[in-house]
């Protein structure tokens, strides 16, 4: 399994399966949410209230999966990343269980390659060093069968791409 490091907006970067930083409402919203929507289209959307209407909000640490619309790809896996609440409130291990459900998820599915973003570094405001030796561990640690090649992670502002190129 090759881990890559890239500085890129992720609706741009080919993969089988894009993972998004969704909230637990699945509805879409700012950052990584709203890019991935607005570029692979309403059909994300559509695929996203039929889940909520089967089986409710998604909650911090699960991710479900969606087609990706118009994206380069042929799955968007929407993970609800925890809200950072002083680190005394689950979020660390919140933080891993997302990295690990979408890696289970990929697993179960045909999915080659896969692009993760920064999981709660956003609007969510975990602390960036935190989140990265959280995703990095997580990935490190996961027992991939032989079908997931391509490992992705996709920083979008400068300090996390630094934090992520001194870790890596
Ligand atoms: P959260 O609510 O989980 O914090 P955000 O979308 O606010 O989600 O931020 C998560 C990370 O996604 C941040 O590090 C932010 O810089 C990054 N990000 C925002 N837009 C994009 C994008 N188009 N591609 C990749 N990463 C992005």
């Amino acid at each position: 399994m090759q881990i890559n490091l890239l500085k890129a907006d992720i609706t741009t970067v080919p993969a089988d399966a894009i993972v998004n930083a969704a909230n637990s409402s699945l509805m879409g919203g700012g950052g990584v949410d709203g890019a991935i929507h607005r570029s692979g289209g309403p059909s994300i959307l559509e695929a996203c209230k039929e889940i909520v209407r089967r089986q409710g909000p998604c909650a911090p640490g699960d991710a479900v999966i969606t087609t990706a619309g118009d994206l380069p790809a042929n799955y968007v896996i929407h993970t609800v990343g925890p809200i950072w609440n002083g680190g005394g409130h689950g979020e660390a291990e919140l933080l891993e269980s997302c990295y690990r459900c979408c890696l289970d998820i990929a697993t179960e599915r045909d999915i080659r390659s896969i692009s993760f973003p920064n999981i709660s570094t956003g609007v969510y405001r975990f602390p960036k060093r935190e989140a990265a030796e959280i995703a990095i561990a997580a990935v490190r640690s996961f027992p991939f069968g032989d079908r997931l090649e391509t490992l992705n992670f996709v920083c979008f502002d400068d300090e996390n791409q630094a934090i992520y190129e001194k870790l890596i």
